[in-house]
């Protein structure tokens, strides 16, 4: 296995982009010293963290009718919710675009 020549975390970790072999240096040391391809990667990683997470909070908003006795447990948005978001969450954790 690989580390990062700078602070000797371990390269390429699974679900980690942080830990992403940039030529010797891992993604949040590239981050951390300015380089703009990691600024970008960390952004995107954000948005899709982002999205998964508003979905989940939809999820427990909609979905959950044990929270909510006004809600239907069975309505259109809480089954889209239902399909969707798990997908989300895993996609997010592994650094995919939703
Ligand atoms: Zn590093």
């Amino acid at each position: 296995m690989n580390h990062c020549l700078t602070c000797k975390v371990q390269l390429d970790q699974p679900g980690l982009v942080e830990t992403a072999d940039c030529g010797g240096d891992c993604l949040e040391c590239m981050g951390r010293a300015g380089d703009p391809a990691a600024a970008e990667a960390f952004l995107k990683e954000t948005k899709a963290l982002r999205a998964a997470l508003q979905m989940a909070d939809e999820l427990c908003k909609y979905a959950l009718p044990k929270f909510n006795w006004g809600a239907s447990a069975l309505d259109a948005r809480a089954i889209q919710l239902l399909n969707e978001t798990p997908r989300a969450i895993s996609q997010a954790l592994k650094g995919e675009k939703v």
